[in-house]
């Protein structure tokens, strides 16, 4: 049976507005596709997040073109995984590229290992990462947080500090309440623990949820997550309840004295079938891994 998975193309035809002037381009539960964000004001307009490679790039340009018309474009990203910024050259002249500083910094230090590695992930992966080039951005911001007035509305992009990655930003529209997460929170999908030692370490769990919980206080009107289908702050909550009781059990399991092999094969079963409906489950062992390993306990 073909199990080769689909090629991880943005889907023009995906794109709908979830409030006014803010629109998504669903990622139609397609592995390694992002949600894709376009937030249009007055005088201009931010795209967040670009897909897989310069195909993807380019067509995601071109809807934020269609939307923004003659509104100058600034792009951002949610944080640096190839799904969700490696489209970015598209951009680079014709868009004024901003990351954290966190951001940018981890792209140079990993992006070119993270390509190499997304390559190996089968041909139609390949295929989309084909001629993909790693772009600096035009500005970078310090600190948590900075603003961008579009004009009509201004949209925030915070620095998370290291959660999912080291680098990870979320993005606000306050003037509707929309919150896009990236990867810190995902609706119906196992999240993600990128943990790849000794290559790639970088998750904070234990911030991950506050960053999470602070959202969820927000109570934001839509969140708009990596992965899935933009629901209410339940997606938040959702995620950072997963996340607060893995690290308790492991911990527990630690504390026991059963080694990182054993907790895998106990707690891995029990976490799949505790979420049936839940997709890529192959994020939970990683997961465990890091708890066993790190001995983190987010509360
Ligand atoms: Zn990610």
């Amino acid at each position: 049976m073909d199990t080769d998975p689909p090629p991880p193309s943005v889907d023009p035809s995906a794109l709908s507005d979830v409030a006014k002037g803010v629109f998504v381009i669903g990622d139609r539960r397609v592995p390694l596709v992002p949600n894709i964000g376009v937030v249009v004001g007055d005088n201009a307009a931010l795209v967040i997040d670009t897909g897989m490679g310069p195909e993807n790039g380019k067509a995601v340009l071109a809807i934020a073109k269609e939307l923004a018309g003659s509104r100058p474009l600034t792009l951002t990203l949610t944080h640096f995984h190839p799904e969700h910024g490696f489209g970015a050259q598209a951009f680079k002249g014709v868009a004024k590229i901003v990351y954290n500083e966190a951001q940018r910094d981890e792209l140079g230090r990993k992006g070119e290992a993270y390509l190499a590695m997304f390559r190996t992930f089968g041909p139609a992966v390949a295929a989309a990462l084909e001629g993909t080039t790693l772009v600096e951005p035009d500005e970078v911001y310090q600190g948590p947080s900075t603003t961008i007035d579009l004009g009509g509305r201004v949209v925030e992009l915070r620095a998370a500090g290291m959660s999912h990655t080291r680098g990870d930003q979320t993005v606000h529209v306050p003037d509707c309440g929309v919150a896009f997460t990236g990867d810190l929170a995902e609706e119906r999908m196992f999240p993600i623990f990128p943990w790849f030692p000794p290559d790639d370490v970088d998750i904070d769990a234990a911030n991950w949820v506050r960053v999470l919980n602070k959202l969820d206080a927000e109570t934001p009107r839509i969140v708009v997550p990596g992965h899935g289908i933009q629901a209410g702050p339940e997606i938040v909550r959702m995620v950072r309840d997963y996340i607060v009781d893995l690290g308790r059990r492991v911990r527990t399991r630690r504390e026991k004295g059963e080694g990182v092999e054993d907790i895998v094969a106990a707690a891995s079963p029990e976490v799949r079938r505790e979420h049936p409906n839940w997709s890529q489950p192959e994020w939970v062992d990683f997961a465990i891994r890091y708890f066993a390993a790190t001995g983190a306990a987010p509360a």
